[in-house]
């Protein structure tokens, strides 16, 4: 009877670990350094940075996500999970821990499709925490539809030639090279046409035009590159994994990346629940606390509802990959995962919100930035809906039609065939009456 729900207590001692070390040294980097994790370390950030990325490695715990053979510790998924609930509480904390995304999916890709200079070149660095990486496959035009996508790669010598546009390609300004997704053959369908390319920032004709920011940030100062591709040129060798291969390495992406959002999401959640109940505790109005309000009430219990089915449901999607190590396989309850994360967590916030009155909307609590973040999820890595196709699709492939003229659980139809299942004994009974 294996269906368990304890952590190996080997493993336990060291998410508590983890998690002491995420409130009293990561949690502190995002007040003192804020937005800066996807720069460039200065000397004076290094010298608080490196020690503490040092003391991640001696336990450990460095870059978990990997598979031993490139230095991770092949945790799996669900070990990640436990880990990324406690990581999720900090942003700076993935970069102490060298397991921050856009990197992480980037490096399995080049894991997976990559040669081996490739790996060399691109891989290694990113392994290390010393470079930072860009995915490059949104356009101005097209994001959720990557079939309309139309910046172009063509062949020319031994050296490709990429001409187009890219939008939202988060951390291009600080990353060492973009992973850029264009179309070879524009003769065949999309899903054989198009191709991915490794391409360093600072090869000529790669023009960021805008830093596209998210709401609250300066105009032109955020983190998300719209970037002119013009007569870009990048070896032959640049092209990741085989012509035509970009729709399935972008799979092979976001099937991982997804389910550690999800893991990140229930660490936010948990942490405005927790600020909605202390606050609950500790605010007096009419007539007592505001923990013995009914309303209130209501909203702890809603919120302490939804956060331990998503969690439960993220923990048993995380088992399910490490047992079927097959993306495909999990790709269902990977988009109910990914589905479900914003609502979760902008629920809880906008209640967490409004038990702080007007401190709540303030930029003194955190909670509108996680409000703002639910919504910000919706649409990362596809927007919620095109998901929801997935999952109804997925569902479907269960059922098949009925010819007949009534469903087959018509109640009239069904008390028939019981009847006949039953004559000889209804009979009996019929007749001994
Ligand atoms: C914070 C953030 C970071 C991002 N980082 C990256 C990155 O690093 N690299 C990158 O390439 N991209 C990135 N993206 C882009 C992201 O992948 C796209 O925003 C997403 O795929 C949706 O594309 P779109 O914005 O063009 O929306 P559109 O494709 O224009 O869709 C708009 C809306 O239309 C509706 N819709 C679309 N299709 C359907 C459908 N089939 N059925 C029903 N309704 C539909 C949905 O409501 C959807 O939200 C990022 C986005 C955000 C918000």
């Amino acid at each position: 009877m294996a269906w368990d729900f304890e952590t190996d207590p080997e493993f336990q001692e060291k998410l508590d670990w983890v998690d002491r070390f995420v409130r009293e040294e990561c949690e502190p980097l995002d007040l003192a350094f804020p937005h800066l994790q996807f720069h460039p370390l200065t000397p004076e950030r290094r010298s608080v940075i490196d020690p503490l990325k040092e003391e991640v490695k001696r336990q450990g715990l460095w870059a978990t996500h990997l598979g031993p053979e490139l230095g991770g510790q092949g945790y799996g998924q669900l070990k990640l999970a436990l880990l990324n609930e406690i990581l999720g509480r900090s942003l700076w904390s993935s970069i102490v821990f060298g397991c921050q995304a856009p990197d992480t999916g980037n490096a399995e890709i080049i894991a997976h499709y990559g040669t081996a200079e490739q790996k060399e070149k691109y891989l290694q660095p990113l392994l290390d925490g010393e470079c930072f990486s860009s995915y490059s496959m949104t356009e101005p035009h097209a994001g959720a539809d990557p079939t309309l996508f139309k910046c172009r790669a063509h062949k020319d010598g031994d050296e490709w030639v990429i001409n187009g546009w890219k939008y939202f390609s988060s951390n291009a300004k600080t990353a060492s090279f973009l992973i850029v997704m264009a179309v070879t053959d524009p003769e065949v369908s999309a899903y054989q046409g198009m191709s991915m390319f490794l391409v360093p920032t600072d090869t000529p004709g790669i023009k960021i035009e805008r830093n596209v920011g998210l709401w609250g940030e300066e105009l032109n100062q955020g983190s998300h590159a719209l970037i002119h591709y013009d007569e870009v040129r990048v070896p032959a060798d640049n092209l990741l994994g085989g012509e035509g291969q970009a729709f399935a390495i972008a799979q092979t992406r976001l099937g991982g990346g997804r389910i550690h959002h999800a893991m990140r999401t229930i660490a936010v959640s948990q942490k405005a629940l927790d600020m909605m109940c202390e606050r609950a505790l500790s605010r007096e109005v009419s007539g007592g606390k505001l923990a013995e309000k009914q309303f209130v009430q209501g909203y702890i219990a809603d919120s302490y509802a939804q956060l331990i089915q998503f969690r439960l449901f993220v923990l048993y999607t995380a088992w399910e990959i490490d047992k079927y190590n097959d993306y495909k396989k999990v790709r269902k309850d990977i988009a109910v995962a990914k589905v479900v994360m914003p609502t979760v967590l902008h629920d809880i916030a906008w209640r967490a919100m409004q038990v702080h009155g007007a401190l709540g909307t303030t930029n003194e609590m955190p909670f509108f930035g996680m409000v703002h973040s639910a919504g910000v999820m919706g649409l990362a890595d596809g927007p919620t809906e095109v998901h929801k196709v997935t999952i109804a699709r997925q569902v479907l492939r269960n059922y098949e039609a009925t010819d007949g003229m009534w469903p087959t659980q018509w109640i009239p139809g069904k008390v028939e065939a019981a009847k006949a299942k039953f004559a000889h004994v209804l009979e009996l009974e019929v007749g001994n009456l």
